[in-house]
């Protein structure tokens, strides 16, 4: 027992020396931070495109400037002009702690590369893909983890054109935990007006305007479920917003 507490004490001083050494810092991160040096503050595009992300460069990024890199990121990968990456001086780089500029929650589908999409490499993004790119408790806790913790700047939900698990949730699947899951998508469902047709998953105008609605519900549940989130963003420290991806050119746009 007194070697745990000896070990315990050492280890908090050690965690109090290394926050006094990082005080000029805002960040509440030291579960994201394991020592890696900081590096030389460079918040430009270019600065960031290629090396990973430092410490002194997250902080140094607003919401706006983010949301904006990621955009531009979305028209490289749109006129196929992807940023050459070394991904294994990336791997050396990022192994000692991350400093991500945002957190993408993606469908599932597997046509949509994240990183990719937004001409990211390693330690630029936080992503979490779960079918239908719902909110649960989880990736709630991911989303707090990643801004609150680690310091990302925006909150970017993705649903895209044509998704299998929206038109499933239109056909009332019933399919072992698949039927949970489409659950979270049927408020959007019954929210989504049908527009030139009919309100089925063969009308893809009908599918499009529910696959937007379910992106606006998601985005309106992080708010209202994470105080934590809901409260950075009305602070100012980060950004919630809905986009949607066209799998026919690859483009994002934003959602109003
Ligand atoms: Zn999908």
């Amino acid at each position: 027992m007194r070697g745990i507490r000896v070990y315990s004490v050492l280890r908090a001083t050690v965690w109090l020396i290394g926050l006094a050494a990082s005080v000029a810092s805002t960040s509440p991160s030291t579960m994201a931070d394991e020592g890696r040096p900081a590096g030389s503050a460079q918040a430009s595009e270019e600065g960031t495109l290629r090396g990973t992300l430092t410490r002194d460069q997250q902080q140094l990024l607003t919401p706006e400037k983010v949301l904006e890199e990621l955009l531009a990121g979305n028209q490289r990968f749109v006129s196929d002009d992807l940023t050459q990456r070394n991904h294994s001086q990336r791997v050396r780089e990022a192994y000692a702690g991350q400093y991500p500029k945002a957190v993408v929650l993606s469908c599932l589908d597997s046509r949509i590369p994240v990183e990719d999409v937004f001409d990211r490499g390693i330690g630029d993004i936080f992503v979490a893909r779960v079918a239908g790119n719902v909110v649960n408790e989880d990736i709630l806790g991911s989303m707090e983890f990643g801004c609150h913790v680690a310091g990302a700047k925006l909150i970017m939900v993705v649903g895209h054109t044509h998704c299998g698990a929206v038109k499933a949730a239109i056909d009332h699947v019933q399919l072992g935990n698949i039927t949970p899951l489409l659950a979270k998508i049927r408020p959007a469902v019954e929210q989504g007006k049908p527009v030139d047709g009919e309100a089925t998953s063969e009308n893809p105008a009908y599918v499009n305007d529910v696959c937007r609605e379910n992106v606006r519900l998601a985005v309106a549940t992080i708010r209202e479920r994470s105080e934590i989130l809901a409260k950075m963003e009305a602070a100012g420290d980060i950004k919630i917003v809905g986009a949607y991806y066209d799998l026919s050119s690859g483009a994002v746009s934003l959602i109003p």
